[in-house]
């Protein structure tokens, strides 16, 4: 068994009650590769379906992306960065040597943008960038020319249209779905005055994509662990059957996985616990985005609520306690499981801090503690581990790329903060892969690749707009 020879699994000072507990959790969050290799073989198997129709689990979403930019363009682009959590504007400059500056501004999503006014709120975020900056356009100057990512499944109709499909991510915006997103934006850009025009539409993960290649030519991939999950490769036309336009000069396109919603309405094959179950019940998504739900900062800190409740109830975790703030959904934020899997003190004083101060709960002893962090650990690898399906599936696609240098470049808080995910998601992968194919890849962080790659998907979208009008 895994577990029983991980001693971060035995909690020193445990009942035997209360280590029974834990083994039971390890169980049934720690992956196997057997179980693993047996995902990745669905995985494809969905890839393949999602290129050949319109309408599948795994979306596929076309990008209409079948340029790779080469580094040397240069030129200054605004750029808004629509994540799950964040609002990010931006002015960015291509340095024309694989480089950008930015100025940019960050504004946290509010609830009501979230419900109910969320394009509305887009162009009073941009309104403010633009007049602190003293960069509003005059009435007579041409209208302004955006990258826009939008981290949500659109069927994209071209570079820079696309309907939304449905929320994700705690979104539930009325009168979108159906419409066309691009449309919805600049409409909201004219209401508080702006005269605009999106360039270009694409997921975080193409724009990541890009803005990794405007650097790298060896860019393959952009990943996304942020508030959701989900990843974008090149795939090559002649495999893409649902591409009914030309093929491009390139042969190859830009292709958004949509992978959160890996296994949704089937529920078959990832291995979900009870708690999983109970968190999936009570989204505003039953059913949907369930490998999402297993990986994603947006999730995690609620599966790891409804363990330590879990254990609670049972009189195994903090004297049976709980507070009004730890009762609530979500209260349980994903930072406090990097936080609580990094603490490495005596008497682990940040999780303490977490319990007693932030959840409220009156008191921990150290047992607790310890338990706390094992739960962390649990819920944090097995997203590391997980991800890696949907990395395997995506590499090995194209096997044929493997065998010169290849980068995947990754974005998101999930990525970047939780300890280790970067070290198991990459250990794990390299179970699956060749180790001299394995050698080529490069995994690296592409930090706000999403809004640079906004800004590069402007640049190619009018570069190319006005290449073909010529
Ligand atoms: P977005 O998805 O809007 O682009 P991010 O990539 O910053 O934004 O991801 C935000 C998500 O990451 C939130 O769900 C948040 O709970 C989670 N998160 C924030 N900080 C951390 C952290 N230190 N460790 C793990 N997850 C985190
Ligand atoms: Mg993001």
């Amino acid at each position: 068994m895994l577990h029983n020879s991980d001693a971060r699994f035995r909690i020193e000072g445990a009942s035997a009650a209360q280590q029974q507990a834990v083994d039971a959790l390890a169980q049934q969050f720690l992956v196997s590769d057997e179980r693993l290799a047996a995902i990745v073989k669905e995985f494809r198997r969905r890839m393949e379906v999602g290129l050949a129709a319109d309408c599948t689990m795994l979306k596929m979403v076309l990008s209409h992306v079948v340029w790779r930019p080469t580094g040397r363009e240069t030129g200054s682009y605004f750029a808004i960065d629509l994540g799950g959590t964040n609002l990010r504007v931006l002015r960015v400059t291509l340095d024309g040597a694989g480089g950008a500056t930015t100025e940019h501004q960050k504004f946290v999503l509010t609830e009501d943008a979230k419900r109910r006014t969320l394009f509305d709120f887009v162009a009073q975020c941009v309104e403010t960038f633009l007049d602190d900056r003293s960069l509003r356009p005059a009435a007579s100057a041409p209208p302004l020319s955006i990258g826009f990512t939008f981290s949500y499944p659109i069927d994209q109709t071209s570079i820079n249209s696309g309907t939304l499909l449905y929320w994700t991510k705690g979104l539930d915006v009325p009168g979108c779905v159906g419409r066309d997103v691009v449309r919805l934006l600049e409409d909201a850009l004219l209401r508080v005055g702006l005269r605009a025009r999106v360039a270009g539409v694409a997921s975080d993960t193409v724009s990541t994509l890009l803005a990794a290649a405007y650097a790298d030519p060896a860019a393959q991939m952009g990943v996304i662990f942020g508030t959701g999950t989900n990843a974008a490769y090149y795939e090559d036309v002649a495999a893409i059957a649902k591409w009914k336009g030309p093929d491009p000069p390139s042969r190859e396109m830009a292709v958004s996985i949509e992978w959160g919603a890996f296994d949704s309405d089937e529920l078959a094959i990832l291995p979900y616990t009870p708690h999983d179950i109970k968190l999936d019940r009570k989204s505003l998504n039953p059913r949907r985005q369930v490998y999402e739900k297993m990986i994603s900062g947006m999730y995690l800190g609620e599966v790891a609520r409804n363990v330590v409740l879990w254990l609670a109830d049972q009189r195994l975790l903090l004297d049976g306690r709980s507070s009004d703030v730890l009762n609530a959904m979500w209260s349980v934020d994903t930072s406090y499981l990097s936080a609580a899997a990094l603490d490495d003190s005596p008497d682990l004083s940040e999780i303490r801090e977490i319990i007693e101060k932030t959840l409220n709960v009156p008191m921990s002893t150290l047992v607790d503690r310890r338990i706390f962090k094992a739960i962390a650990i649990l819920v944090g690898e097995r997203a590391a581990r997980l991800s890696t399906v949907g990395l395997v599936a995506t590499l090995t696609k194209r096997p044929a790329l493997l065998d010169r240098p290849l980068t995947v470049a990754m974005d998101g808080s999930m990525y970047e903060h939780y300890p280790g995910f970067d070290r198991i998601m990459t250990e794990t992968v390299s179970r699956f892969i060749p180790a001299r194919q394995f050698a080529n890849i490069r995994f690296s962080l592409a930090k706000d690749g999403s809004g640079i790659g906004a800004a590069v998907l402007a640049m190619l979208a009018t570069q190319h707009s006005a290449a073909a009008a010529q």
